[in-house]
């Protein structure tokens, strides 16, 4: 693959351009299994390098502080339009620059500093943004944590609501970044009514599969809906915030001037092509295949002996115990990348070892899923896993390179929206 896809890149500064270029082979090449990764279409690629990047547009379509928004106006409002169908809310909000952000706005619109918050516990499969203690959320508030039980990996709802009714805190978060399983949002929402709480479902990961009707949706459980636009909903980087019509105002004024300037408008654009094609049949159709593949991929795992957290998958996400293959997570994962398989190493719950050098890794079928891999790929790809933790355990280069080879093969059969063809 070349840089000559962008000539004027190319001529301007040819260094650069021979990093995205070799980016884009790296991405061609490998199999790429991070969950909250993805390829973004073409079409979203076009709409995020535009020129509505030189517009400042702080404001809401109608009410703006610039003038010349006549076309902003038109993306912007095109874009909460296309969110509010697909998801079925009343309001949108799809300025937040990305999921941090987005959440940060939410203790804006309905806490003080100081005050008590709840979310999932971060080794336990929460966000660093729902109150643990090294982020702002855990600092300038008072984060109390839940987490999974030990025997099942499961969300334990009885000790959630007591905790929440011993806490009574002002914002409830549930979702996470490493939960395999599916979120109960109506046991959620009994909580919180109870707790006297402010609902928030962060469904930064799983959001393409609601839109895609693989994972039942927070909307009419919970009282704000937080997500990504950049993980499974396969767009480009940034968020949504969405609710009932009650909070809109609250939202609004967080976003801006609560906490942002000028929205990202070139990012505002790619967003709704985005939400456009996250409405179309064909989407509907890779959300389940997602699904479909991640549990055949659990499946062909557990056959090989692999420990998961929970024993399985409900959604896009495995998470996997490697201490009875002898192989730290991190060791793993970087023997993995050298075969060409990239993924991330991450805590499991009651990890005893170090965040930065944890038991398991974590991997996902969103990215392998938009290139048209099925299930009938996944017991290789369990295979390849397996050999190169193996060869991790064993330091067997070799092995990796040979395991790098056969990926690059399928790969390469497999083209990637949004790449250049080899
Ligand atoms: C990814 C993620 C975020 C944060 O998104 P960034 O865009 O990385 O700031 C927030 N919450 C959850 C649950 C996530 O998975």
């Amino acid at each position: 693959m070349s840089a000559s896809r962008r000539p004027a890149l190319l001529a301007t500064d040819p260094e650069l351009a021979s990093f995205v270029a070799a980016e884009e082979s790296l991405q061609a090449e490998t199999l790429r299994l991070i969950p909250s990764e993805n390829y973004v279409s073409a079409a979203v690629l076009e709409a995020s390098g535009t020129v509505l990047q030189n517009k400042y547009s702080e404001g809401y379509p109608g009410r703006r502080y610039y003038e010349g928004q006549q076309n902003i106006d038109r993306v912007e409002a095109l874009a909460v339009e296309r969110a509010k169908g697909l998801f079925g809310v009343d309001h949108a909000n799809v300025q937040p620059y990305s999921g941090s952000p987005a959440n940060l706005a939410v203790y804006l619109a309905f806490a003080k500093p100081g005050d008590t918050v709840m979310g999932m516990a971060l080794p336990m499969g929460g966000h660093l943004t729902h109150g643990w203690g090294v982020s702002a959320t855990g600092s300038w508030f008072r984060g109390v944590q839940y987490g999974v039980s030990a025997d099942t990996g499961l969300i334990d709802y009885d000790a959630v609501r007591a905790l929440a009714l011993a806490e009574r805190p002002k914002i409830i978060f549930c979702g996470g970044t490493a939960l395999p399983r599916t979120i109960d949002f109506a046991a959620f929402a009994s909580i919180a009514k109870e707790a006297g709480a402010v609902l928030v479902a962060d469904v930064a990961h799983i959001a393409g599969l609601i839109a895609g009707g693989a994972h039942p949706s927070p909307v009419g459980h919970v009282d704000v809906v937080s997500t990504t636009t950049h993980k499974t909903l396969r767009g480009p980087r940034g968020a949504m915030l969405m609710c009932r019509e009650e909070h809109a105002k609250a939202i609004d004024k967080a976003v801006f001037p609560g906490l942002q300037g000028g929205p990202h408008n070139q990012t505002t654009a790619g967003i709704a092509v985005a939400l456009h094609e996250a409405a179309q049949p064909s989407f509907t159709a890779y959300a389940h295949a997602v699904v479909a593949n991640a549990k055949a991929l659990a499946a062909a795992l557990l056959e090989r002996g692999f420990d998961l957290v929970s024993g399985g998958t409900d959604n896009h996400l495995i998470l996997m115990d490697l201490t009875s293959r002898g192989v730290p997570g991190k060791i793993a994962a970087k023997a993995l990348d050298r075969a060409g398989i990239v993924v991330n190493y991450n805590t499991v719950p009651f990890d005893p070892r170090k965040p930065f050098d944890p038991s398991g890794i974590r991997i996902g079928t969103p990215s392998l899923t938009s290139r048209g891999l099925g299930v009938e790929h996944m017991p290789v790809v369990a295979e390849w896993i397996s050999r190169a933790v193996d060869a991790a355990a064993t330091s067997d280069e070799q092995a990796l390179s040979g395991i790098r080879a056969e990926v690059a093969d399928l790969m390469s059969a497999h083209p990637a929206p949004g790449l250049p063809l080899a």
